[in-house]
């Protein structure tokens, strides 16, 4: 059997009507949402995460707040401009793109970021959030996932669940947020002895290593859903996942495509998670502390 194509790009589409939507309802409103988004230094790779963030508020109708800084700008600064995004009314979301170069301390600045407008979902609040399940701004990459799986139509409860990949912005959250909908979840990483052991026994493997074609047909179980988070340039210019798709789509039961698999969908739920916020300040949807994200509510 060949696997079933889960389209990140068709369902990020869809969303995306439904968000114009809202969008013009909260500006019946008063409020047209907005995004602050910071970048440091002039990294390609983060360069064209930013513009493709600014790209979306565009096409969703929110107004962005690009702060495009020299690599140079001291930490002081930084904080500065956050201190004042954080006050700022027409800014519901305020987005640093990591990484952040060395001289500066990541986890001061993304403290800094005010709770209720860390639509990355890093701040140390939402992260603990995601511990005890009641997180407000569920960290996009694994959000995107979800919805993904969701799309499946197969209820993840009970289910193995293998996590390649043990980062804070993917591995991790991705594993939390599959324990609280009961999946049986196993985390693995680089110091993981004998993957294959793992993955063989996943109903569901997510895959976000960074390490292109780990992920073999051999290493699938029959009729598993494949999610490929990767995103890996190839010297040739290429971009594929962390997943050989021909070998294992002659396996899996579903498979994510690189691209056009989590990527897209990773851009469209930080629109999603500006729209909550924008939303909360009428009174409209979740509050912080109120009960947890609900992918069926999107
Ligand atoms: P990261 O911070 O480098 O983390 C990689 C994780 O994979 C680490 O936990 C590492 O283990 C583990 N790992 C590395 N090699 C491994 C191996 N051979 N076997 C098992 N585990 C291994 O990367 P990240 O930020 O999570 O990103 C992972 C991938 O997803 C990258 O390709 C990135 O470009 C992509 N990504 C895609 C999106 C999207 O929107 N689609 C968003 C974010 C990231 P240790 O912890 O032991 O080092």
């Amino acid at each position: 059997m060949t696997a079933k194509i889960i389209d990140g790009k068709a369902l990020s589409l869809k969303l995306r009507v439904a968000f114009r939507a809202r969008v013009s309802k909260l500006i019946d409103q008063g409020i047209r949402p907005g995004l602050a988004v910071i970048l440091l230094g002039d990294n390609a790779a983060s360069r064209v995460y930013v513009r493709n963030k600014i790209n979306a508020c565009d096409d969703c109708g929110l107004k962005s707040f690009p702060h495009l800084l020299s690599p140079d700008t001291t930490q002081d600064q930084l904080l500065e401009l956050i201190e004042g995004l954080n006050e700022d009314e027409e800014v519901h979301g305020i987005l640093v793109q990591l990484p952040l170069p060395p001289h500066i301390d990541m986890r001061k600045i993304l403290e800094a970021i005010a709770v209720d407008k860390d639509v990355d979902g890093f701040h140390l609040y939402n992260v603990g959030s995601l511990v005890v399940g009641n997180s407000i701004f569920p960290p996009c990459t694994p959000y995107g996932v979800q919805l993904l799986l969701d799309t499946t139509g197969i209820d993840v409860a009970g289910k193995n669940v293998v996590v390649v990949g043990a980062s804070n912005i993917v591995g991790k959250p991705m594993a939390l947020m599959l324990l609280q909908k009961e999946a049986t979840v196993t985390v693995c990483h680089a110091k993981t002895r004998d993957l294959a052991q793992h993955t063989i026994l996943a109903d569901i493997l997510i895959v976000a290593a960074g390490v292109p074609g780990l992920i073999t047909g051999q290493l699938v179980k029959r009729d598993a859903i494949v999610i490929d988070v990767g995103i890996n340039k190839l010297p040739d210019g290429s971009i594929v996942g962390d997943v050989d798709f021909a070998s294992v789509k002659e396996r899996a039961s579903w498979l994510t495509p690189v691209p056009g698999g989590v990527g897209p969908m990773t851009v469209t739920m930080l629109i999603e998670n500006t729209l909550r916020s924008a939303e909360r300040r009428l009174g409209i949807g979740r509050g912080i502390g109120s009960e947890g994200w609900d992918a069926a509510s999107l």
